[in-house]
């Protein structure tokens, strides 16, 4: 069997990790992706210091094939991990794909032939990671969400990009495998959450506070709409836009303030004031107001 110059140096590579040298002949060599850094189906994305330290970390650990019950004693090690860029794929946030490359070895063996052609075939492509993090950050606002809870819904768009967490400070890995549905859309993994012991209670605490929020946040839109709404009653000149540029910045407590504000200055002069629960609809030409003001969002 002939073998490339790039086979011979990763035997060389492999050698290290076993007790006596192997030629290529005993030896199964594959190469697997890990995890990346795009956001994964839990909205979950690894940070670029957290995929190094992956990368530094799985070298020499063992990976199982977890699915299969005959193969309960077949193990394959890694001894070579890389990350491995893509310019010409993006990320749901607009990066530059990158992704955690490994290779790993199994020693050959009547009992693990069956399982090697599976991997050959393509049947066995799925891998997940298990790891340890130490803090888990709102993209918005960088809150640890291991400590604490923040105002940010995951999923919902922020400036253009979708609220997701950022895993850091890689704190262990556990051990990879090949399963059947992975976590993320590239690879696969599941994080097992490190720093923090479970608590239930707080779980609960945490969704409750997580649905009120989520009500908070629909409301708030509502009246953001309202009294931008309201800024433009009188005509869209420069002030009006700036102050509707404001209002999206601000809280909701300070929008009812402003609205209060609105609604009593244009009460005043107006000999027959509009009620304000009929707040003036936008204009028919809807386009106008609103663009103006999403315009604006870009500069914020
Ligand atoms: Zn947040």
């Amino acid at each position: 069997m002939e073998h490339s110059k790039n086979q011979e140096a990763l035997l060389r590579e492999l050698n290290q990790f076993t007790r006596r040298t192997h030629s290529l002949d005993e030896v199964y060599i594959f190469d697997l992706i890990l995890c990346d850094n795009d956001i994964d189906r839990d909205g979950d994305c690894f940070s670029d210091t957290a995929l190094d330290e992956l990368r530094k970390r799985f070298v020499g650990v063992t990976g199982i094939f977890d699915h299969d019950p005959r193969s309960g004693n077949q193990t394959a090690r890694i001894f070579h991990t890389e990350l491995s860029a893509d310019p010409e794929r993006k990320t749901i946030t607009g990066k530059d794909y990158v992704c955690l490359r490994a290779n790993a070895y199994m020693i050959r063996t009547a009992q693990n032939a069956d399982l090697i052609r599976e991997i050959d075939g393509g049947i066995k492509k799925e891998v997940s990671i298990s790891c340890a993090i130490s803090q888990k950050r709102c993209s918005v606002c960088g809150a640890n969400l291991l400590r604490d809870a923040c105002g940010h819904i995951r999923g919902k768009d922020y400036g253009g990009v979708p609220c997701h967490t950022i895993l850091d400070g890689v704190t262990d890995v556990f051990e990879w495998s090949f399963v059947a549905v992975p976590a993320q859309r590239g690879a696969g993994v599941t994080k097992k959450l490190g720093g923090l012991p479970c608590d239930p209670e707080k779980d609960a605490l945490r969704r409750s506070v997580g649905r009120l929020t989520e009500t908070v946040g629909s409301l708030t839109d509502a009246l953001r709409r309202d009294v931008i709404r309201l800024c433009f009653r009188d005509g869209s000149n420069a002030c009006a836009k700036a102050l509707a540029h404001a209002a999206e910045h601000l809280d909701a407590e300070a929008l009812l303030s402003l609205r209060k504000s609105l609604q009593d200055g244009l009460a005043a002069p107006d000999p027959a004031p509009q009620l304000p629960s009929a707040p003036a609809a936008p204009s028919a030409d809807a386009g106008s107001p609103l663009s103006a003001y999403r315009f604006g969002r870009g500069e914020g």
